[in-house]
């Protein structure tokens, strides 16, 4: 060991804890977790190098010596100064005792022999052992050459991100491993400070946070690491596993029981909320009872499971016309079939999906039209939610580009007004949705030979009530209801005796289909009732949707 001072912010009160935790086979950042030292710096450390001050520590502190009076500046005391204050922070390492760890080297051999037995096995082999407490995961899977693997498996996803979060996944046993160590040094740990409880304790996700957020920042060049999820839209999700003790947590099932109820999409009971609550519950002589105290000798430390990298998700808004009286707006489906071999949104989708290299999308619009019906004017709003995209940040003109390959794509739909926009202006496109106007072109058929004169009366009708009961054709799948509608007017241009084409600007919602046909009385009054012939549509356009959303952006 070299003659540099310790970093270690421990005070003389946690040496009878720091022995415990070493004799029980705890790493030593382990043990700095439970001395509750919330100082970042002393975890990144090399754990080689914390271990073996804590075990000068310690024997300084079987040999009786005096203290040093105060302790070298810490050799990387820069890298501390912005750490946050845990309850044994920064604050006292001025007054920090453990120079004797630069001296441990210099002890006699003879010092060394007098130290309890179970102290110098931990010394002996402490370094090599896999942790009884974090099996591994503060120790070598903590080590740089993990970060470098976790950076290598992010930029393998190519990924557009300038920062991210990690958030780690962690077996439930060690929970279980942590209580018994808890319940282990529990006397100490109030014998150091009353106040001082569980809660406390250092948690392992923390420092390995703590260790290896920096790490793995500095091998993706540039990109900044926040802890917090809110500040960051990336993230970056690390698991690990150790199906060697996953047994550990099951005589939790058989003493809290109600703790644990199966769920259907979860593959174990044994979720790592279950296990917490349950030893929340559990009285100390109970768990005891069913488990070892400190934890036994793990074989292996965990494994390190795929790294999970997910984005948040970007929207994408923009209007669309459909031209095709073919074309459903969504993938039509019955039975398993499809029907239509493609949709507006899959149309509109493909050019967006992977542009934008996202795994998935959820599409919405301000109403819907059907199969037949065209949508012309200024087009119906949308927006798209494009889940986990790989690229978040296509600027104006990339979008223009990716406006006009999605036009050229198809001649079915064409898209205008494509832009980013927030999670939250979606939800104008479906403000008072209700209460727009829509205008649409029917074309309708007349039994009986018409004039001009005879439907002219039609443009006259002002703000005309109707009551539509369900339409029988979508009757399968909503409810039985009678909905009042205004049409606010229309307008006629006869094509032939028994032809004309009808302008309707109405509510949003209304049945344009049934107002026509009358839908064997069902709505009313009707196209029919009207005009005294049945009358049928032949064509039906949406002219205009009235949603002034997404802005349009100038050509
Ligand atoms: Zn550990």
């Amino acid at each position: 060991m070299t003659s540099r001072g310790s970093m270690l912010p421990l005070k003389d009160k946690d040496k009878p804890l720091v022995q415990k935790l070493l004799a029980a086979g705890c790493c030593a950042r382990c043990v700095l977790r439970f001395c509750c030292v919330g100082l970042h710096a002393a975890y990144r450390q090399p754990c080689q190098d914390s271990l073996k001050e804590l075990q000068a520590f310690v024997s300084d502190a079987e040999n009786g010596k005096s203290e040093q009076a105060a302790a070298p500046e810490p050799a990387e005391g820069n890298s501390t100064s912005h750490d946050a204050a845990g309850p044994n922070s920064t604050e006292e390492n001025s007054t920090s005792q453990d120079a004797a760890g630069a001296e441990a080297s210099e002890d006699p051999p003879s010092k060394r022999m007098k130290l309890e037995q179970s102290v110098s096995e931990a010394q002996a082999d402490g370094a090599s052992r896999v942790c009884v407490c974090c099996l591994g995961i503060l120790q070598q899977l903590s080590e740089h050459t993990q970060a470098v693997k976790i950076a290598e498996a992010v930029k393998a996803e190519n990924y557009e991100f300038d920062s991210l979060v990690l958030s780690v996944s962690l077996p439930a046993q060690l929970c279980v491993r942590e209580h018994s160590c808890w319940l282990h040094v529990k006397k100490e740990v109030r014998e150091k400070c009353m106040t001082l409880d569980k809660d406390d304790v250092i948690q392992v996700k923390e420092a390995f946070k703590w260790i290896m957020q920096s790490l793995i920042a500095k091998e993706l060049r540039g990109v900044s690491v926040v802890t917090k999820v809110r500040e960051s839209v990336f993230e970056v999700g690390v698991e690990f596993t150790h199906p060697e003790t996953d047994a550990d947590c099951h005589f939790l099932a058989t003493a809290c029981p109600d703790c644990f109820k199966p769920t259907k999409n979860k593959l174990s009971v044994f979720t790592r909320m279950a296990v917490v609550k349950a030893l929340e519950k559990i009285p100390a002589d109970k768990f005891l009872k069913h488990y070892p105290c400190p934890p036994p000798r793990p074989a292996g430390s965990c494994s390190f499971q795929d790294v999970q990298c997910l984005h948040v998700a970007v929207f994408v808004a923009g209007r669309y016309n459909k031209f095709c009286r073919s074309l459903p707006q969504t993938p039509w489906v019955i039975d398993g079939e499809r029907r239509m071999e493609s949709s507006v949104e899959e149309l509109i989708a493909a050019p967006i999906l992977s542009a934008f290299r996202a795994d998935g999308f959820n599409f919405s619009s301000s109403g819907r039209e059907d199969v037949d019906v065209r949508t012309l004017g200024n087009g119906r709003p949308f927006a798209m939610e494009l889940l986990n995209p790989h690229r978040s940040r296509l600027s104006r003109a990339e979008m223009k580009q990716l406006q006009e390959a999605i036009n050229k794509s198809s001649d079915k739909i064409r898209v205008r007004d494509l832009q980013i926009v927030t999670r939250e202006a979606t939800g104008r496109m479906k403000e008072g949705e209700e209460e727009k106007t829509k205008s649409y072109t029917a074309l309708v058929w007349t039994q009986k030979p018409v004039q001009k004169d005879d439907i002219a009366f039609l443009d006259e009708i002002k703000e005309l009530s109707i009551d539509q009961k369900t339409p029988l054709r979508v009757l399968h799948r909503r409810a039985l209801a009678v909905r009042q509608r205004l049409v606010h007017s229309m307008s006629t241009r006869l094509l032939d005796p028994h032809h004309f084409y009808l302008s309707l600007k109405t509510q949003a919602g209304t049945y344009i289909k049934e107002f026509v046909h009358g839908d064997f009385g069902r709505t009313k009054p009707n196209l029919c009732e009207l005009l005294k012939t049945d009358t049928d549509i032949l064509e039906l356009d949406v002219e205009s949707v009235d949603v002034d959303w997404p802005p349009a952006i100038p050509e």
